[in-house]
């Protein structure tokens, strides 16, 4: 930032050639991220001791020790592609995992922890007064997200001390290739038109795998918070039910708008799938959208070969 207007130039050059876009940030935003990329747990500390409630940390915490406990649920019963001894250790690993720290989460393969930033849980991503079935679709399904991803083809190689373990074991990972294959299939067949360019399903399959893994959860999740508080009322003058409001709260936090550049470069460098397939190729392998939204099934979101791994 020190630098001469020629430098700054250059840069802009750059960043119209990937990201489309020419004009640089104001000054005070510059700052501020170079400061928070540099010194996140500083900022995070100072964010959290001037603006963090605690109110917010609580009802926050309910919601990830719902995630946590369906996460559990689904180690347990659902996953017959794990042997024993591998299910033994994913149990350790959650037990790990359950030490959650609290705007983007991520994992953190050597703590073994993920980590939600506080400045997450105040804006679009959940709000502490809004109902739980939008902050169960956004956060939830993030945290969930982050969580699979200690169990992915990356989270195998680290044991619950965050050690580099190789935890898998027998035909576990037979089984992993083989149920990753679908997935690489159907986001490899997204195409967009007006680029010419095809979704690489091979690199995004670890994100898409927690995608779909991740807001299967989170939905098992909100599910159980309503047998516990029970039912919520939908929202003024939208014609939908909580269950619907679930999706549409995931759908609406992935929103997005790209120029051509910029989704260029994310077609053919990012390990994430653009949003709008994001969005359509979970919620089409998902039974409990289909469901809820009364989709045909072999109709477009309903497909009738889904993927599933977790
Ligand atoms: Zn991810």
């Amino acid at each position: 930032m020190s630098l001469t207007e020629d430098w700054v130039q250059m840069r802009r050059q750059y960043e119209r050639v990937i990201h489309g876009t020419g004009s640089s940030r104001p000054r005070w935003h510059q700052c501020v991220k170079t400061v928070d990329t540099a010194l996140p747990a500083l900022v995070s500390h100072l964010y959290i001791k001037h603006y963090f409630s605690t109110d917010i940390k609580q009802k926050a915490s309910e919601l990830i020790d719902n995630v946590k406990l369906e996460f559990k649920h689904t180690l347990t019963t659902r996953q017959a592609w794990l042997d024993r001894q591998t299910m033994d250790r994913a149990l350790d690993n959650w037990r790990r995992v359950s030490s959650l720290a609290m705007a983007n989460a991520f994992y953190n393969t050597v703590k073994n922890t993920v980590v939600i930033p506080a400045g997450i849980l105040e804006g679009v991503f959940y709000h502490k007064d809004r109902p739980n079935y939008l902050n169960y679709g956004s956060i939830a399904k993030t945290a969930a997200h982050e969580i699979i991803h200690g169990f992915d083809s990356h989270g195998r190689h680290f044991d619950a001390d965050g050690n580099v373990n190789y935890w898998w074991t027998g035909d576990t990972d037979r089984h992993y290739r083989h149920k990753a294959k679908c997935f690489v299939r159907q986001y490899g067949d997204y195409y967009v038109d007006h680029l010419g360019l095809g979704v690489n399903g091979a690199r995004t399959q670890a994100e898409n795998i927690a995608d779909n893994g991740g807001i299967k959860l989170a939905f098992s999740a909100y599910e159980r918070y309503v047998r516990v508080n029970g039912p919520e009322p939908g929202l003024p003058a939208l014609p939908y039910t909580p269950e619907q409001l679930f999706w549409v709260s995931y759908g609406t936090h992935y929103c997005a708008k790209h120029n051509k550049e910029s989704l260029k470069n994310l077609i053919l460098n990012d390990s994430h799938t653009p949003k709008q397939y994001r969005i359509n190729g979970a919620l089409s392998n998902s039974h409990d959208f289909s469901r809820v939204f009364n989709c045909p099934l072999g109709s477009p979101m309903n497909s009738v070969h889904k993927c599933s791994v977790w």
